[in-house]
């Protein structure tokens, strides 16, 4: 991969410190391309960082004042090694296509006639992936923590009632073989964004990889966890916006929605936004949504729950069925209008 650095000399340095530089730059196999300033020279050296040694040397010595890689960190990830976007297949679902494509379920797995309610009111309403978590990560270890391998037993019966593909959290990488036996897109959670280990261990699953932001992650160490999933031979990464945390307190996260066309420039990996945990507030779903179809979003990741009151966890931000419904309808022109299906 070729790599632009940059190497900024002191200023006023002697004509023969400046050659000494250039030389050096040239024995480590770089092309220098000199910048004459009216103070100091700017030296940018083009090379390849894989066949050559690291220019980094150069910022010891005295005639230098610094060494700046001007490449991006990231590069698997990267809109400039791919210019296309990626189109991640999930059971025939395609991810990054024309369709925009909705993921729906309850946060948690609660029981066989809970699971299979939301599963069939979702696809009725267009949904073609069935969310739910087996394995919560609960702030509060006294909090329902979710049913574990009976979950992911009753998504699959979900999955084979309703042919909806399912997507569901690896919460440690000791259940990695579990999680990946039952589910078609293995969701890492907001919690374990920057969990490295846990990441390679998903990645190597081959199964298609849902990565939410960390609560205060930027969007450059979010790219690099990506990196991590296609770095590990796994190109099928999906990025999911969950909402970022910040000093405002109307919302249980800032949902950060200009990260869609930041993601959509700096990558051509898929982008879907999660307007639940975004938000933690029903009221503001529908709105969030639509900003988030209009933005460019690939897809969403909502929750939905036949009774959000009586919900084991997140009530608060859960549509109903009769919701999720209506807002499926209130999403189509907002759709249409970014081009997609
Ligand atoms: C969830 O999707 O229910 C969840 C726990 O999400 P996050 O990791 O974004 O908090
Ligand atoms: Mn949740």
């Amino acid at each position: 991969m070729p790599i632009y650095m940059i190497v900024v000399l002191k200023p006023n340095i002697s004509k023969k410190d400046e050659s000494a530089v250039l030389k050096e730059i040239r024995k480590l196999g770089y092309r220098p391309h000199v910048m004459r300033g009216i103070k100091r020279v700017v030296v940018g050296a083009i090379g390849d960082e894989r066949t050559h040694k690291s220019l980094e040397t150069l910022a010891s010595w005295p005639q230098v004042e610094q060494v700046m890689p001007v490449q991006k960190r990231y590069k698997l990830v990267s809109r400039e090694g791919q210019k296309t976007g990626s189109v991640i297949s999930v059971r025939n679902n395609l991810i990054g296509g024309p369709k925009f494509q909705v993921m729906a379920g309850p946060c948690s797995v609660e029981n066989e006639a809970q699971l299979l309610a939301t599963a069939h009111a979702v696809q009725k309403a267009g949904a073609t992936i069935l969310r739910g978590g087996a394995f919560k990560p609960r702030t509060s270890p006294y909090e329902f923590q979710g049913l574990g391998v009976r979950g992911l037993k009753l998504l699959a019966k979900a999955r084979r009632e309703t042919g909806l593909a399912i997507i569901t959290e690896l919460l440690s990488e000791s259940h990695t073989d579990m999680v990946a036996e039952y589910t078609d897109i293995i969701q890492i959670g907001a919690r374990n964004a920057q969990n490295f280990q846990l990441l390679i261990a998903a990645a190597k699953t081959g199964k298609p990889i849902l990565l939410k932001r960390g609560p205060s992650m930027r969007i450059e160490e979010w790219l690099l966890a990506g990196e991590y999933i296609l770095s590990n031979n796994n190109p099928n990464l999906i990025f999911c916006e969950r909402g970022i945390r910040t000093f405002e307190t109307y919302t249980r996260n800032t949902l950060d929605l200009s990260s869609i066309p930041i993601i959509k420039n700096e990558s051509h990996c898929p982008i879907v936004i999660d307007p639940s945990q975004g938000a933690g507030r029903v009221d503001l779903v529908a709105a969030l949504c639509r900003g988030a179809a209009a933005m460019g979003a690939d897809g969403l990741l909502v929750e939905v729950h036949p009774n959000p009151a009586q919900a084991l966890s997140d009530g608060a931000q859960q549509l109903n069925l009769d919701g999720f419904a209506r807002l499926m309808e209130s999403l189509k022109p907002f759709i249409a209008a970014a081009g997609r299906e």
